[in-house]
């Protein structure tokens, strides 16, 4: 038997609405989740404005949402170790795990993957969701539901600082300090990076990057990167450079920004489809040019260290919105992104 819910539906681009849906009885293997807590990433922000984020596009209403933290309501035949009542949080990359990548571990690149709250799979901003349990991750009492929800930027992070390969004492350079630039500075200090620079055109999000450890922030309007990493490193450039904004200016600094023989990581989508880099300075630097995609692994890994207290997932947070006021919430973030780092929805406790 169906249960009526409400959902945060993006209709088309620009248009969100509170929609009631039907969120069906938990299946084998599946679970209902009642979140409490959902994030505003920017992808959802990409889908609401353009209707589409890369390849994926908008064909049908879609349920938002994919950093969720909340309760089990309801469990599925065959399934072991979740309850109702598990306070947990919901890993969104529903990958096969059949397909080579997947065996291989990669399964962040997962070919058949189905990404909640990503055209065509509805996502977590709902008063109920089914999710399949093997997705499902128990959040230690000491983790509120907002860092929950925050444990899948988190994620990202950690797996970009993994792709980059940061190692002890290294000077690295975090384009953007959005909420993942910001994730993927804590991820660095983890690591032990030595000098870690954060780089953002907004004032806001540079105060929190000093907060979480950030040795030196850069805003370029105000100052020059090059010769503020030139100076921190006895002229030779960074060791690493995470792109972390997907535009096509960082992604051309990161290469004036790195040593000879160094790593960049581009973890930003671009919104360029196509954006020209000089292949001959790649070669004749010795460059190695990485990516980082999602997460693999990265979630139980998130967890404990947040619940040992090496992150501070909360100082990204900046805006809380109701749950009804979800619409007016995007609007605001898309016309504030300079005062806004992260903004979460805050669902009542009970489904509704
Ligand atoms: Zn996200
Ligand atoms: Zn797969």
């Amino acid at each position: 038997m169906a249960t009526r819910v409400d959902a945060v539906v993006l209709q088309n681009a620009g248009r969100l609405e509170i929609e009631t849906r039907d969120c069906a009885d938990p299946g084998p293997g599946e679970v209902v989740v009642a979140p409490r807590v959902v994030g505003i990433c920017g992808s959802d922000l990409h889908l609401y404005k353009e209707g589409r984020i890369g390849d994926s596009i908008l064909q049908r209403p879609l349920v938002l949402g994919h950093e969720a933290a909340g309760r089990v309501v309801a469990v599925g035949p065959g399934v072991d170790g979740l309850r109702a009542g598990d306070r947990v949080i919901v890993e969104p990359g529903l990958a096969c795990g059949e397909c080579r990548l997947c065996r291989l571990g990669h399964y962040n690149l997962c070919p058949n993957v189905r990404f909640l709250g990503i055209p065509p799979t509805d996502g977590l901003m709902a008063g109920l969701a089914c999710v399949p349990a093997r997705w499902v991750h128990r959040l230690p009492d000491s983790l509120s539901d907002e860092a929950g929800a925050m444990i899948e930027p988190f994620a990202v992070g950690l797996q970009a600082v993994e792709e980059a390969g940061v190692k002890p004492g290294e000077t690295v350079v975090i384009l953007g300090a959005g909420p993942i630039g910001l994730m993927i500075l804590q991820a660095a200090r983890i690591r032990g990076a030595g000098t870690i620079v954060s780089i953002d055109l907004a004032e806001r999000p540079l105060a929190v990057a000093s907060q979480l450890g950030a040795t030196v922030t850069v805003n370029p309007r105000l100052a020059d990167p090059l010769s503020i990493v030139r100076d921190l490193t006895d002229g030779e450039g960074a060791d690493v450079v995470i792109e972390a904004v997907g535009a096509t200016p960082t992604i051309r600094q990161a290469f004036d920004l790195v040593r000879r023989g160094g790593r960049i990581t581009l973890v930003g989508i671009a919104w360029e489809p196509v954006i020209p880099i000089s292949t001959n300075r790649i070669v004749r630097s010795g460059l190695q040019v990485r990516s980082s995609f999602r997460y693999a692994h990265q979630h139980p890994v998130a967890i404990t260290l947040a619940s040992a207290g090496r992150v501070d997932l909360l100082a990204p947070i900046t805006h809380r919105f109701e749950f009804d006021r979800a619409p007016d919430a995007f609007r605001y973030v898309e016309q504030r992104k300079d005062e806004v780092v992260k903004g979460v929805i805050e669902l009542e406790a009970s489904a509704r």
